[in-house]
């Protein structure tokens, strides 16, 4: 079968590969659509993955055709999303069915082979299987939308609250939608990309703004340094701040941001991963304790087989269509294409947002 190869890094190669190896509990997934995510950059080209070769590629959609074990059959020409995470299933977290908090789990497509490739193994546990109208490029976008409904979940939302998005990307922009979906109706969202902005306001109908912070690459759009956005903010509520500020970009600009503009007892949600370590001085630190603020972290998402976790909530929003996935789906290319989408995802001369190799299936 034809799979990507990451060999070392920046060294991903379309060659031919042995079948994946099935043991007890898994089954063969032919794949369908696979997503880049933006993970995916540094783990091919600049970090690595944990050893080398790796078929990377986490956010895939397919449909099974082999399992292990017989009593596993009913699942043979099912189409199935997966829950990437395989849970060591003894630790604390996992005993809880906390599986996004094990201490000690395996990845498909960073720790060990993953979706970029025509054919691959997955537990059984971590297969879900999809309803007709969802898509196999829907389903291959379950991950990050489980992502920023996880995040969303973390926090509460009383009724009116405000909120300001710093960093809008494809995950910013799913947040914004569960947020639209649990009623919240006024996110101000800051970022480096107008065209993410517009999409924003395209499949949200609400009071959603978006302001452009100065960026070399938009040179003719209006912009504004990060500082005058959040003063912007704070000034669009009358000088009180917002009661949430989500932070999507992880970096001590960013934290110091969401702590300047979320108002008294508000909530800061800390979703973006940081490259470099944070610092904040000591009056920014202050300010914390000062207005009370409660700082929240998210990780992953929750998947127990349950219709109260984010891959069947997910489903279930996506299904009835009031969650938008394909909208988010700037390019489709065919499976040899991936080398194509790296290069439009790294570059910034044609707006992207997520794109997709596919197999017709
Ligand atoms: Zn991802
Ligand atoms: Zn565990």
């Amino acid at each position: 079968m034809k799979a990507y190869s990451l060999k070392g890094i920046g060294q991903l190669e379309y060659v031919d590969v042995p079948m994946p190896v099935m043991q007890s509990g898994w089954a063969l997934v032919q794949v369908g659509a696979a997503g880049i995510c933006g993970s995916d950059i540094p783990r091919i080209f600049s970090t690595g993955t944990y050893h080398f070769p790796t078929i990377p590629g986490h956010e895939f959609s397919g449909r099974v055709v082999d399992v292990f074990d017989r009593q596993n059959q009913r699942w043979i020409g099912k189409r199935v999303g997966i829950f990437p995470l395989i849970p060591c299933k003894k630790c604390m977290s996992c005993q809880n069915k906390e599986y996004e908090m094990c201490s000690d789990y395996d990845y498909l497509g960073s720790r060990r082979d993953g979706g970029f490739a025509e054919y691959t193994a997955v537990p059984v546990w971590n297969m879900i299987e999809l309803p007709d109208n969802i898509s196999m490029n829907e389903a291959a976008m379950l991950e990050p939308a489980a992502v920023a409904l996880h995040a969303v979940r973390r926090i509460r939302l009383p009724h009116n609250s405000v909120v300001a998005l710093l960093g809008l990307g494809t995950i910013g922009i799913m947040i914004t939608q569960w947020l639209h979906i649990f009623g919240i109706h006024k996110v101000y969202t800051t970022g480096h990309n107008p065209g993410h902005g517009s999409l924003m306001q395209q499949i949200v109908s609400a009071d959603y703004e978006y302001i452009n912070i100065d960026n070399s690459q938009n040179k003719d759009m209006q912009t504004v340094s990060e500082n005058e956005a959040v003063s912007q903010i704070i000034d669009s509520t009358k000088g009180q701040g917002v009661s949430i500020a989500v932070d999507c970009i992880g970096t001590s600009a960013s934290l110091d941001q969401c702590i300047k503009c979320v108002r008294p007892g508000g909530q800061i949600l800390i979703v973006g991963n940081p490259k470099e370590n944070i610092f904040l001085d000591k009056d920014i630190y202050w300010k914390i304790l000062r207005k009370q603020i409660h700082l929240t972290g998210t990780w992953n998402s929750s998947f127990f087989h349950d219709a109260k976790d984010d891959w069947h909530q997910v489903i279930a929003s996506a299904s009835n269509r009031t969650f938008q996935m394909s909208a988010l789906i700037t390019h489709r290319l065919s499976f040899d294409k991936l080398h194509l989408g790296l290069d439009i995802a790294r570059s910034h001369n044609q707006y992207h947002n997520k794109i997709m190799i596919c197999n017709d299936l």
